[in-house]
């Protein structure tokens, strides 16, 4: 793939057997203060939303830099904004840009949690804001880590969720420079909860692999991830056209058997899957008489669905079909298709896309005694572990 993105001119690279903790503790490379990622805490926006500030802070038109208002201890404040600004509580700024910038160590709350960072206010619509946290890429992956992946789970099962992480973000960072944020703050990117996430495990663990992602030709890697394969992980080209590296290809995964969403079974009623895909019948008085697999990739997840209607035959993309029916039913695209009366009964494997790390199989590769590197490598196979300078 032409990998859109970060390169590094001067890379760290692991000599495999050197323990990522070791690398921890050679010196300051100060990754976080280079990279600040910016998470979008608002999904599509809010009409209003409470803040809490400890410790000072200054208000700044983002637009301008110039200094509007500096305080400390904000208490419990309703902030909103619309066509003439942005008002915290009854304090009004004229401006649809808002940065509110805290000092190190200190931290917001946003509808009762907590959060390190700055906080950037943007008016998007008439009567709708936008909360953007600007923050380092260390403590972004503090507030992530324990929302991806159970704090109990073994060290190198951790370590590798957080290598993969801080990679994810760094990619995503690369190809959003031109919007106003880098990710979201929940399964879309992947889920962040901020400093009411924090435990002394986790970051512990963000410490000991600070600074480290995974590259391909000094190039970081789409390090996409997802909770169970079901027993063998996705080509990446498979589920996003774009996405051609050579390490997200498919490989045989036999460590996710105890995963909750190893097996699953859904029934669809044929009547609540009309209203779901009618748009893309030619004529919207069509009825689904019957769904069956079309075709599948080569690692055994359903490719294009044949939907046949009273008044003819339309294909569908299997990814395309579970988004829209609904992810949290059809858990993944790795399923068989039957019919049963009125109803279509999906038996599947596994939870998610399926491409790169599997996170239950991370968890069966690290009981097994695997290093974090050698769990990375097996399912991001031809990447290489490297640390931001
Ligand atoms: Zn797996």
């Amino acid at each position: 793939m032409t990998v859109i993105g970060i390169k590094f001119s001067k890379l760290f690279y692991f000599v495999f057997g050197f323990t990522l903790l070791m690398f921890a503790s050679a010196g300051d490379l100060s990754a976080e203060n280079k990279h600040m990622i910016r998470v979008n805490l608002s999904s599509k926006g809010f009409e209003s939303f409470d803040l809490m500030i400890s410790g000072r802070f200054e208000c700044r038109d983002g637009n301008s830099g110039k200094l509007l208002w500096k305080d400390a201890d904000l208490p419990l404040t309703g902030v909103k904004g619309g066509e003439t600004g942005i008002w915290l509580g009854s304090k009004s700024f004229v401006t649809n840009y808002l940065e509110i910038r805290l000092r190190p160590d200190e931290t917001f709350s946003m509808n009762n949690k907590k959060y390190r960072g700055d906080i950037a206010i943007y008016v998007v619509s008439k009567n709708k804001i936008l909360v953007v946290n600007h923050i380092g890429l260390e403590d972004y992956i503090k507030g992530v880590l324990v929302g991806e992946m159970p704090k109990r789970w073994p060290e190198n099962a951790l370590r590798a969720q957080a290598i993969a992480s801080r990679t994810y973000a760094l990619y995503q960072k690369g190809i959003h420079q031109d919007e106003l944020y880098d990710l979201t703050a929940d399964i879309y990117s992947q889920v962040y909860g901020g400093f009411g996430n924090e435990t002394w495990i986790s970051n512990r663990i963000v410490k000991e692999t600070k600074g480290v992602v995974l590259v391909y030709k000094n190039t970081l890697i789409p390090a996409f991830f997802h909770s169970t394969c079901g027993g063998k992980t996705e080509y990446g080209n498979m589920v996003w056209k774009k996405i051609d590296v050579p390490c997200l290809k498919s490989v045989t995964c036999n460590f996710c058997s105890d995963a909750p969403n190893y097996d699953w079974i859904f029934n669809l009623k044929l009547e609540d899957l009309q209203n779901k895909i009618k748009d893309i019948f030619n004529d919207s008085s069509e009825i689904v008489i019957s769904v069956d697999v079309k075709n599948k990739t080569s690692s055994g997840r359903v490719k294009q669905l044949n939907i046949t209607t009273s008044q003819g035959q339309y294909v569908m993309d299997a990814v395309d079909f579970r988004l829209r029916v609904s992810p949290r039913m059809i858990k993944s695209t790795r399923f068989d298709l039957s019919t049963h009366r009125d109803q279509l009964v999906f038996h599947g494997q596994g939870w998610g896309h399926g491409v790169g790390f599997c996170q239950w199989g991370a968890k069966g590769l690290a009981e097994k005694k695997l290093k974090t590197d050698e769990i990375l490598l097996f399912y991001y196979s031809g990447s290489k572990l490297v640390k931001l300078q």
